[in-house]
């Protein structure tokens, strides 16, 4: 078996500490392995998780840290045994580049719930070396070829970027809990995720409400598929609506009080808690005697991570987005802070310069 190739001097935009803003870093990529594809990246998305990351929300960051799991690009070399992909294709990389692939759950392609831990495509640590991973605010990346997805011909890079984590994160548990015609879905904050699951769901069929604190956001949850909006902070429309969803998807992203979520519920309906929220608030248990489910989810599968592009090129799903420079990344983040994107930003690769 021939050995790695030699290493490839990267760009890309870092965080060294959690004040310190994003800033130009170069560092390398490891030489190919038998089994890896380089490849050059034309875009990436910009997540709720990379500034988490990016600042240390959830205290376990290694500095310096480069952010981006919903890569798009082309591949520009394959190490000796790979053959999945070859040079020239358009690819994509989520927010995972290994697992150990022998446990039951990876032999049932959930690799993103690894008995031995997934490597996350940034701030992971390589099953090999013990290297960290750096992610997709890069302009090429090295990754195993059975973690590199297709994308479909009928979906733009620039589009296709966002699926990768904003996508699979809200197609994985509608599809986990059976969504489809006349199912009643409500999606709780009007981001990044919340707009792909709004679209995903009215796309298999469900009927679709927005609960947003934004009024603001009103008009675009109409034009997103969504046929209802309630605004969470407005007391007696949340109590009129009890008991009225199969499913809540609440893709919060800070610390809050689930309980009103679950009210929201019918009997057997449940809660799916996808925003990375930290602790939660304490939760009675009377609520659940209701017959409430409480869940949580992570991304997707592999397999599943392609049957959700190729679901999307089918049925003409893309992300509303916003092409940014990489030099403008600080005050993307600030944005989204603000909750003022309208829904995912996108990192023009062609920009890192
Ligand atoms: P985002 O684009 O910032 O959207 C979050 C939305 O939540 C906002 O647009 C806002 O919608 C609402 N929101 C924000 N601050 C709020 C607050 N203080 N109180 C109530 N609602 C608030 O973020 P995202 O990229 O969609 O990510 C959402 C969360 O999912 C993050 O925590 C991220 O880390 C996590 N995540 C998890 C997974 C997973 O595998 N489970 C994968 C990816 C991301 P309104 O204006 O409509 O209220
Ligand atoms: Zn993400």
């Amino acid at each position: 078996m021939a050995g790695p190739t030699n290493e490839y001097s990267a760009k890309g935009y870092a965080a060294t500490s959690p004040d310190s803003g994003m800033a130009p870093f170069s560092f390398n990529r490891r030489g190919l392995r038998p089994n890896d594809v380089l490849i050059d990246i034309t875009h990436c998305g910009i997540c709720h998780s990379d500034l988490h990351t990016a600042r240390n929300d959830w205290g376990r960051t290694i500095y310096p840290a480069v952010p981006g799991h919903e890569i798009v690009g082309t591949v520009s070399a394959v190490g000796d045994e790979a053959n999945l992909h070859k040079i020239g294709d358009r690819v994509a990389i989520g927010c995972m580049v290994d697992a150990c692939m022998e446990c039951d759950h990876c032999e049932a392609g959930l690799e993103q719930y690894c008995k031995n831990g997934m490597t996350g495509t940034y701030n992971g640590k390589d099953r090999q070396d013990e290297s960290i991973t750096f992610g997709g605010y890069s302009d090429r990346i090295v990754c195993r070829e059975d973690f590199v997805l297709k994308v479909p011909e009928a979906l733009s890079s620039d589009m296709a970027a966002p699926l990768l984590c904003a996508g699979i994160t809200t197609y994985s548990p509608l599809r986990q809990w059976n969504i489809g015609e006349g199912s009643k879905v409500a999606v709780a904050g009007l981001g990044g995720l919340g707009h792909m699951g709004v679209k995903l769901a009215a796309a298999m069929g469900a009927h679709v409400t927005v609960l947003s604190r934004s009024e603001d956001k009103r008009a675009d949850a109409k034009a997103l598929g969504a046929q209802d909006f309630l605004i969470t902070t407005d007391k007696d429309a949340m109590r009129s609506a009890a008991g009225r969803f199969d499913m809540v998807l609440n893709t919060i992203p800070v610390r809050h009080d689930v309980a009103p979520y679950l009210h929201l519920l019918k009997i057997d309906g449940v809660q799916v808690i996808v925003g990375m929220i930290d602790k939660m608030p304490e939760l009675h248990s009377g609520i659940l005697l209701g017959r409430k489910i409480l869940t949580g989810s992570g991304i997707g599968g592999l397999a599943e991570t392609q049957e959700m592009l190729d679901f999307c090129a089918r049925h003409g799903i893309v992300p509303e987005i916003e092409t940014i420079r990489m030099d403008t990344i600080n005050e993307a983040y600030d944005r989204m802070e603000a909750s003022d994107v309208k829904y995912r930003f996108v990192i023009d690769m062609a920009t890192l310069g």
